[in-house]
Formats: C-alpha cells, sequence, structure tokens
C-alpha cells in the first residue's frame, strides 16, 4: 500500500507600564447561565488590560498589519495557521508581488499557486487559498462577505480565521482561538483538560465571547496573539511582563508549567517509503500528486510499490530501460500523524518511445528551483546534486 496516498515568534516585548497592585482574585466566583461561571470585576478588566499593552508592546509592524483590505488580511491569516512569522513573511511578501490583487490569484492557475506555496507545508491550505480566490473573484464579485458565518463558508477559513478577518476588515468584534489565544485563556482562567479537545474548546470559545470588549475588536484579538507569543509562551512564560499577572489564576498558583493541560501522548507511527529519481540526463522523472491526501497537487518522485524490483517496475511503468541503479542516503520527514523515512533510489534511464502516463513529466533539473516540490522531495534533490552522486549528477549525455 502506498504510504503516501494514504508555532509562537515575535520580538521580545518588555513591558515597562507601572504594575498594579497584586490582588488576590477568584476569576470565576459562580457560575452563570449556560454551565460557564461569570466572570469577576478583575476578570472583565481582561480585555482592557490587554488593549493597554498592546499599544506599548504588541507587534505592529507586520507586512500585514495596518491594512483593512480583506484580501491582504485573509492571505496572512491563512499562510498563519500553524505557521510561524517569520517563515511567513518571505512567503507573504512573494506572494503579493506575484498576486497584488485577489483577481491576479484567482485568474493564476494552481499549479503556480502550488510552486509559491512550495516549503510552507499544510498544502490544503494552497489548494484552498485558490479555490477561495476564485469563488470571491468570481461568485461574490470580487469582495469578501462582511458576515463572519458567511465568511466562514468559504474553501480553507474556519471560525476564528472568518471572525478575525471580519473583525480587522469590518469591525465586527468576533473572538478568535489561536494556540497563542487558547494558551493565554487557559492560563489566566485555569481550564483545564487538553485545549485541542471539542469540550474544552468548546468552552474556551464561550468564555472568548465573555471576554470580547465592545470596541477595539482588532487590538485586542491581536493583543492576545502578540502576549502569547512573546510573554505568555510555551515555556517559561515572562509573568513579571505581563499586565494578567495580578489576575492569572496559573501564575498565582505556580501552575503555569502543567497549563494548558498537553495533548495526550500517542506513539506516532514510523513508516517507509521507497521514491525514485529516475534520472534521464539532465531531467528527472516526476510525478503529479492527486488532489487530496498527502503531498496534494504537487510534484513527486515516483513510490515504489511495497515488494516490487525498482528496476522492473520502473522499466513497465515508465516504459524506459534502466542503466544504473545507486541508492541514495535515507532522509526523515515528519508528518502529523506518522513519521516516514525515505529510502530514495536513483536510477539511470533512457525512456522508450511509448506515450508517458497523464500526470508524469521529466522535469529539467535547472527547473527544481521553480517546481512546486513537497521539502522532503527538494531535499533528497538538492542533496543528491550536492553530494554530486551518480548517476544524478551525470550532466554530461
Ligand atoms: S501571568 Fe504568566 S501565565 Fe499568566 S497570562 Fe501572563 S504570562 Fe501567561
Amino acid at each position: 500500500m502506498s504510504i503516501l496516498a494514504g508555532p509562537p515568534q515575535g520580538d521580545a516585548a518588555k513591558n515597562t507600564e507601572p504594575r498594579q497592585r497584586r490582588t488576590k482574585v477568584t476569576p470565576f466566583p459562580g457560575k452563570g447561565a449556560g454551565g460557564m461561571a461569570e466572570l469577576s470585576p478583575a476578570a472583565r478588566t481582561f480585555a482592557a488590560r490587554l488593549i493597554r499593552w498592546h499599544k506599548h508592546h504588541g507587534r505592529h509592524d507586520l507586512p500585514w498589519q495596518n491594512t483593512a483590505d480583506p484580501y491582504l488580511v485573509w492571505l496572512s491569516e491563512i499562510m498563519l495557521q500553524q505557521t510561524q512569522v517569520a517563515t511567513v513573511i518571505p512567503y507573504y511578501l512573494r506572494f503579493l508581488e506575484r498576486f497584488p490583487q485577489l483577481a491576479d490569484l484567482a485568474a493564476a492557475p494552481v499549479a503556480e499557486v502550488m510552486a509559491l506555496w512550495s516549503g510552507l507545508g499544510y498544502y490544503a491550505r494552497a489548494r484552498n487559498l485558490h479555490a477561495c480566490a476564485k469563488i470571491v473573484a468570481y461568485q461574490h464579485g470580487g469582495h469578501f462577505p462582511r458576515d463572519p458565518a458567511r465568511i466562514a463558508q468559504l474553501p480553507g477559513i474556519g471560525r476564528s480565521t472568518a471572525n478575525s478577518i471580519a473583525t480587522i476588515c469590518f469591525g465586527a468584534g468576533a473572538p478568535i482561538m489561536d494556540g497563542n489565544v487558547k494558551r493565554v485563556l487557559c492560563r489566566a482562567f485555569a481550564i483545564e483538560g487538553f485545549p485541542g479537545s471539542s469540550a474544552v474548546e468548546k468552552r474556551l470559545w464561550t468564555l472568548a465571547a465573555e471576554l470580547m470588549p465592545a470596541r477595539a475588536g482588532s487590538i485586542y484579538n491581536q493583543a492576545q496573539m502578540d502576549l502569547g507569543a512573546t510573554v505568555c509562551t510555551r515555556t517559561r512564560p515572562r509573568c513579571d511582563a505581563c499586565p494578567l499577572d495580578d489576575i492569572c489564576i496559573a501564575h498565582a498558583a505556580g501552575r503555569t508549567a502543567e497549563l494548558p493541560t498537553p495533548k495526550p501522548r500517542r506513539t506516532i507511527p514510523q513508516r517507509e517509503a521507497t521514491l525514485l529519481v529516475l534520472q534521464d540526463g539532465d531531467r528527472v522523472l516526476l510525478e503529479t500528486r492527486p488532489p487530496a491526501g498527502i503531498w496534494g497537487g504537487l510534484l513527486s518522485l515516483p513510490e515504489l510499490p511495497d515488494g516490487a524490483d525498482a528496476q522492473q517496475w520502473a522499466a513497465q511503468r515508465f516504459a524506459c530501460r534502466v542503466i544504473a541503479v545507486s541508492p541514495a542516503p535515507t532522509i526523515e520527514h515528519a508528518f502529523s500523524h506518522f513519521r516516514l523515512r525515505i529510502a530514495p533510489l536513483l536510477l539511470q534511464v533512457k525512456p522508450g518511445s511509448a506515450a508517458m502516463e497523464p500526470g508524469l513529466q521529466w522535469l529539467d533539473l535547472a527547473k527544481i528551483e521553480s517546481a512546486a516540490l513537497p521539502a522532503p522531495v527538494r531535499r533528497i534533490l538538492d542533496g543528491i546534486q550536492a553530494s554530486g552522486s551518480r548517476p544524478l549528477l551525470s550532466r554530461k549525455r
């Protein structure tokens, strides 16, 4: 069976605002309607504290800030999902250089979008980005809907992203819920349980809605993310620089290392795959992955089926004559749900005259840099070229 078929950042911020007097607080003194405890008077200052803190200590100069253009905001929101700011910045700038307007992205071939996204990971985001651009361009007249619920119906946009876009661009005042926000809420209000579980996440959304201020929602949402990224960090939070230090339960109880509750441990399966590097002179054979699944829509090296003989299989499937075979160094790659050990096998071949299957293409090695390749495949090809391994590097024909 085919194997393949199947985080906080930012500048350190120093809070130099005068410290408020430490008072012992209980943010949830009693039960309110709907099962959520009522917020204490101290906890009701949560939003105002963050908004004040953000003025001097938040991040204000990221390339996607200081704009309410839905296209720019949406693009950054999608790229920032599960990806650090420093990683996103060059991709964001390259995308805007190539696709300055939503219409440019909608009109582009999906292969070009995938190529520009190559290396950023979580490739379903790129496919959905393109699909979303087309829908907004051709079904919504080029304008994003203003209502968060309608934005959330677009491909690749969840509740938090929709709320963020609607709040930044249209003043919706809707809460967000990313990893940074969850961490701050879990610590400040001592929310027990893994925040990725549906029960805890539901509770967090309820709390977030109660905390949402009537005004300055966009600044407040950004402040939560900035606090989580720069002060209330995963390890060693800087509580002495935090505007919540005198209302934060985890800090008061010495439980910052315990909260948020970690994900329950599970063993990550290890899988193996052999990828074939078929080389004909200065070109290699690549196949387009199916749109859904691992590396969907990207170009990849063919995977050798379990138990198959590489030479025979390559000769049959690609109608070519195999001249030489040699192994390349094994590489490891971590997916979210398994680890993959890839053993590349280099085959020097002479293609026959039979027509190629759809989805297969010979790519010149000089064009690999700009091709839509998943990171591990790029590593294999880069490694082979860098090491001068034969047969791939035998550039003389
Ligand atoms: S006081 Fe510490 S643990 Fe609590 S929110 Fe601030 S940085 Fe996080």
